[in-house]
This record gives C-alpha cells, structure tokens and sequence, in this order.
C-alpha cells in the first residue's frame, strides 16, 4: 500500500529541510527523484549524498518563479523517467519575523507603513505564484499520464498567525491553501490527487535558521504538546503516505504536522 517504487518524482526545494526529507523517503522506496532548487552549490552536495546511498536521483539549478524554465524543467523530467507521478511543490523562503524595511533591515511586526514592497512581492511570487506554476506543469503532464499526486508544503501559519514568520508569508501561505482545493477540485476527475502537507515548527533553515537558535527553539518546544519542534525525519511518513496508494480517496485536504501546537 505505501508502494511508489518506480515512480518519477519532482521534489522543488529538495536541496534542505523538508524537501531534502521528501527526496530521502521516495529514494528510499525506490522511486526515481528530481530536485529542482535554486541553490546549485547545496543541490550538487545532497544529490551526490543520496546517490552514494543508492538514490535515484538527480538534479536541476532552478528558481521556480522563473516560468519558461519550470515548463522546460518539468519536459526534462518527462523526457528522462517518462512520466511524472508525484511532484512535491515545497521550495519556501521567509526572511524571519518581522518585515525587512526598505533598507533591508529587520524591523518590528506593525510596521507595515515601511514594508519594503519587493520583499511583500518575492516571498508571494515563490511561496504562492511558484507554487501555480508548478501545479501548472504537474498536471499538464499527469494529464496525459491518467492521473497523479500532488502534494504541496503549506504551513500552520496559513491557519494561525505564527510569531516566527513574516508578514507577507501568511497570507502567501493562505492562499496556497485555498489553491489546492481548487485544484483538488479541478484535477479530480483526471485522476490527480492534490494535497498540502500543513508543517508547524521544522528544524530546517527557513527563517534565517531561527529554529536552531537555542532559546528560540525551546519557545516553540514548549508550544509543541510533545515537548519538541519538528525533525524533518517526521515528516517523511506523511509523504510517503500521500504520494502512495495508501491515501487513494484523499484530496483536497491540508493535513496539520505541528506536534500539536496548534491546539496550545
Ligand atoms: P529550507 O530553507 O531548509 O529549504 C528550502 C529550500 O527551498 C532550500 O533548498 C532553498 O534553496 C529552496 N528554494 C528557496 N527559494 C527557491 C526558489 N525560488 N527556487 C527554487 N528553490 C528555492 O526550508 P524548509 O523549512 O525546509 O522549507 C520547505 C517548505 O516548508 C517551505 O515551503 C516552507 O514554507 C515550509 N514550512 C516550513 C516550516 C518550518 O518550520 N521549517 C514550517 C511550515 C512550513
């Protein structure tokens, strides 16, 4: 039931954190990866790693807000496993709490009279619009292939207002919810099934790494009712999950990872 062996799958943002763990659990069980992330240097390092662990997987340098080279990314892919059966659209960014001001310094929530309009603008144009142009490109392949997963990195923050991210990454991830079940609605009938995976605090970089900054990480342990922040190993069953026959009659659903907080 948990069987993805041989499926061709795109992970965006694969080279870190979560995305890195999705990659590890499909390699894992046998399917066949692309990570596409913007940082080529990290990219190359974790697709040699994964491969000497005996990984299927490759790699393509690739910002997923620049549009021509998404579709041409996305026909790579196609051309190479001969379908696409499971796309992760997980690549995210946030400067931190707070906004950066138009001099680029960290400033205070509340300040939104100062907001620099370009930071408001690439946290949408990757957490939200990359995340349409990747389902875009998911489903005109699925499409043609009889059908398909699509599972999206939303966040608990698309629900609460989390003190560790910015302003402009809230609603981005809003409306990332309401996307996928558009989506799921649009693409059921083609046999593509599309869901978020909705994290609460992960130990990752995002964020400038606040997580991994000693008093700040022990503020989210004592929200989290099991006493800790996510490791990205937790989020590797929800993955396989979704991208398996396990998940068949589920679509359209944002499915909470937090270790509870939210109910704090
Ligand atoms: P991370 O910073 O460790 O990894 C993000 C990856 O995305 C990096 O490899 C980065 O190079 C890549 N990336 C960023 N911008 C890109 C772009 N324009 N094009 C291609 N790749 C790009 O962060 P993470 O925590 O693993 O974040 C993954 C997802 O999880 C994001 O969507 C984030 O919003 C979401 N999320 C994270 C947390 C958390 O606490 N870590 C909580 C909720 C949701």
């Amino acid at each position: 039931m948990f069987d993805v062996h041989g499926k061709s799958v795109i992970v965006t943002g694969g080279a870190s954190g979560i995305g890195r763990a999705y990659a590890e659990v499909m390699a894992e069980h046998g399917a066949r990866v692309c990570i596409l992330d913007l940082d080529a240097q990290n990219l190359d390092k974790v697709v040699a790693e994964m491969a000497a662990d005996g990984a299927d997987v490759w790699g393509q340098a690739i910002d997923v807000s620049d549009r021509p080279k998404m579709a041409e990314a996305f026909d790579k892919v196609a051309e190479r496993h001969g379908r696409i059966d499971v796309v992760f659209a997980n690549a995210g960014i946030d400067a931190g709490p707070g906004f950066l001001s138009t001099e680029g310094e960290r400033i205070a929530d509340g300040a939104i009279d100062v907001l620099d309009d370009h930071h408001w603008d690439r946290v949408i144009e990757v957490n939200l619009s990359s995340v349409y142009t990747t389902v875009k490109h998911a489903a005109r392949h699925m499409k043609r292939s009889g059908g398909g997963r699509i599972i999206v990195t939303s966040s608990i923050a698309a629900q609460i207002n989390e003190a560790i991210v910015g302003t402009p990454y809230m609603p981005a991830k809003a409306g990332v919810d309401h996307f996928v079940r558009q989506m799921a609605m649009e693409l059921g009938a083609f046999g593509i099934l599309v869901n978020c995976i909705s994290p609460g605090p992960f130990m990752t970089n995002i964020a400038g790494g606040r997580l991994k900054i000693p008093a700040d990480r022990r503020a989210f342990e004592a929200q989290s009712l099991i006493g800790r922040i996510g490791d990205t190993e937790d989020i590797k069953g929800l993955a396989l999950y979704l991208a398996s026959p396990c998940s068949s009659y589920v679509t359209g659903s944002q499915i909470v990872i937090d270790g509870g907080s939210m109910h704090r």
